[in-house]
């Protein structure tokens, strides 16, 4: 089997394996602007308690660096656009947990690789010091909106980002230039925190940060910009003009349970702590537990009774 072969065999095995787009990237260091951009981030603190963005910046900077003879970046994306919204919980964290649903397709992929030609590999989703975003933007798969998050042409930025990085050589899609954004600033009128600014983005002020990772209190009067959502936002993304080609996702892992559906107002109001295990077994929800998924709750109460009044 040829390079070229191996490489649209490759693609072909990450459609079939359930991805929706799949390009491969050369791998080497980091541009030196985008290493730049990152370092100056994080030193200005705007990653908040998130220190693992600080931590590993050689291995971030550098996949060769996180996998020794790691020769080429494979990057999938995978639809988790839902058919139905639920509200308060961010549209990706609906089903069970993406990570293994992602990795879980990755070791699938590396084992058709193998059945192919010897490959040493390892998958990540969001787990490790990687650049994922633009590792897709040099895999071909698309660009970084205004809401720094990865938008495929006609797909959309509802996406869970992979990587198979692997010690062969393959052929490797141009990386993705310039955006499709133009004038637009939709998702910057939409961030109701400001978190999202016309040249950066501060995670500290990021209702996805302050309702997962952030411990401890949340800001005065921050349920009024949370509005019914207590698990995450996606205003930046439901606002891009982009996501109206978003399509349901059908992957079986990331279909929510009908009790999550079921839910109301009323009940995530009272919800017991055997609820929450049942609803969220398996979930991203788990990385934020039961009393800070209340905290959460109560405060987009209080934030929703005072804007009535
Ligand atoms: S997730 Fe919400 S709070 Fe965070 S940047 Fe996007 S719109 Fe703003
Ligand atoms: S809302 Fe507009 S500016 Fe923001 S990512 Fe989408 S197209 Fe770009």
């Amino acid at each position: 089997m040829t390079r070229s072969e191996l490489t649209q065999h490759i693609k072909a095995e990450a459609l079939r394996l359930g991805f929706d787009v799949c390009g491969i990237a050369k791998a080497c260091a980091v541009d030196s602007a985008t290493a730049a951009f990152c370092d100056g981030w994080a030193d200005a603190g705007l990653n908040g308690t998130m220190g693992y963005l600080e931590r590993n910046r050689d291995k971030r900077y550098n996949p060769t660096e996180l996998v020794e003879g790691c020769r080429s970046i494979i990057v999938t994306a995978l639809n988790y656009a839902p058919a139905q919204p639920i509200e308060g919980i961010s549209h990706y964290a609906q089903g069970a947990d993406y990570h293994k649903a992602v990795k879980d397709r990755l070791f699938m992929l590396l084992k058709s690789i193998n059945e192919m030609t010897p490959c040493q590999g390892r998958p990540f989703c969001d787990s490790a010091p990687v650049l994922e975003r633009y590792w897709a933007v040099q895999a071909g798969l698309g660009w970084i909106g205004r809401n720094h998050q990865l938008t495929i042409p006609g797909k959309g930025s509802y996406f869970f980002i992979g990587e198979l990085m692997v010690d062969i050589e393959l052929d490797y899609d141009n990386p993705f230039t310039g955006t499709h954004c133009g004038e637009c600033r939709r998702c910057i009128e939409n961030c109701p925190t400001g978190a999202l600014k016309e040249n950066g983005f501060d995670a500290r002020q990021c209702l996805s940060y302050l309702t997962i990772e952030h411990r401890g209190d949340l800001p005065e009067n921050i349920g009024k910009k949370m509005g019914n959502c207590f698990y995450g936002c996606d205003r930046c993304q439901t606002a891009c003009p982009h996501n109206r080609f978003a399509k349901p996702n059908c992957t079986p892992e990331l279909q929510p349970k009908d009790e999550l559906m079921q839910m109301t107002p009323e009940r995530w109001h009272s919800l017991t702590k055997e609820e929450y295990n049942r609803l969220f077994k398996k979930s991203a929800v788990e990385r934020c537990g039961y009393e800070q998924l209340m905290r959460n709750i109560r405060e987009s109460e209080n934030g929703e009774r005072k804007a009535e009044n």
